[in-house]
C-alpha cells in the first residue's frame, strides 16, 4: 500500500463526544446511514445514539422506550465504534435535551461535544425546552434529511448568527457554541412508514436491519399503529 493510501484510511481521530437523539420507533437504515457518514465525517472518538425516553415533542411513541432501546443495540451490536447511550430511557420523566446535554457535559469535562440533529428536528428548534442554553452545552450539526429545507424562525436565526462554520472538523478547536450543516445521503425512510406497513401486514424488510425486524415481530410491536388500514 502506498503512502497515500495509508492516509486515506487512516482518518483523523478526535477526543470528542457526539450525541445523535431521536425517537428511533424502529431504528431504521436513514438513522444508520446518517450517523455512519456524519460519524466519519466528525472522525470523533465516541459516536452515541441515543434514544428518547419520554419524547416531550410527541404525542406517544408506539413501542416502550426499553424495546426502542433494545432494537438500537440490536442493530449497532456488529459496529463497535458506534455505541447507545441509554441515559434518557434510564431517566423518570420526561426527557429534554439540555438535561441530557447538561449531564453528557458533566462526563465530557472541556472535550467538545456535538449535536447532530436532522433538517426537520433543527427547524423546530425554538420549540425545544430553554433552546438557548443547547449551545452552551454543545455544539449543533444539521443533517439535511430528504425533503426538508431550512426553515428557521427569527429568533433562532439570531442565536444563530456568526456560529456557522464550514467543516465537521471547525467543531473540535472549542467544546461548544458552533454550528455546521452536513449533507448525509437521502434515504426517504421514515419509522412512520415502517409502522404503518407493520400495522398494515406488509413486509419492511430492507428498510431496517432484519435483526431489528425480527425483534419487532418477537414482539409483536406496532400491530395497531396508524395507517393499517
Ligand atoms: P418518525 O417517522 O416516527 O417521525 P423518524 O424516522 O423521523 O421517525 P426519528 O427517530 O424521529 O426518526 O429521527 C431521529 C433523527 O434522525 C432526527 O434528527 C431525524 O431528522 C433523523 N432521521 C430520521 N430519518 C432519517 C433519514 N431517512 N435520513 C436521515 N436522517 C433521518
Amino acid at each position: 500500500m502506498s503512502r497515500s493510501d495509508d492516509r486515506t484510511v487512516s482518518p483523523s481521530v478526535n477526543r470528542a463526544i457526539a450525541i445523535f437523539g431521536g425517537t428511533f420507533d424502529p431504528v431504521h437504515y436513514g438513522h444508520l446511514r446518517a450517523a455512519a457518514e456524519v460519524s466519519e465525517r466528525l472522525g470523533v472518538t465516541d459516536f452515541r445514539l441515543l434514544p428518547a425516553g419520554v419524547p416531550p415533542h410527541r404525542d406517544a411513541t408506539w413501542a416502550e422506550p426499553r424495546h426502542r432501546l433494545a432494537m438500537l443495540e440490536l442493530a449497532l451490536a456488529p459496529y463497535a465504534d458506534l455505541s447507545v447511550d441509554d441515559r434518557e430511557v434510564q431517566r423518570a420523566g420526561p426527557s429534554y435535551m439540555v438535561d441530557t446535554l447538561a449531564s453528557v457535559r458533566d462526563e465530557a469535562g472541556d472535550l467538545p461535544v456535538v449535536l447532530c440533529l436532522g433538517q426537520d428536528a433543527a427547524n423546530q428548534l425554538d420549540g425545544w425546552h430553554r433552546w438557548h442554553a443547547l449551545l452552551d452545552l454543545a455544539h449543533l450539526l444539521v443533517m439535511t434529511r430528504p425533503e426538508s429545507e431550512p426553515r428557521y424562525s427569527d429568533a433562532v436565526l439570531e442565536a444563530f448568527e456568526g456560529r456557522w462554520v464550514p467543516t465537521p472538523q471547525d467543531l473540535m478547536g472549542a467544546p461548544a457554541g458552533r454550528l455546521c450543516r452536513v449533507d448525509v445521503t437521502c434515504l426517504a425512510i421514515s419509522s412512520t412508514d415502517i409502522r404503518a406497513q407493520l400495522a398494515g401486514g406488509r413486509d419492511p424488510r430492507f428498510l431496517l436491519p432484519s435483526t431489528v425486524l425480527a425483534y419487532v415481530r418477537k414482539h409483536g410491536l406496532y400491530r395497531d399503529a396508524p395507517g393499517g388500514g
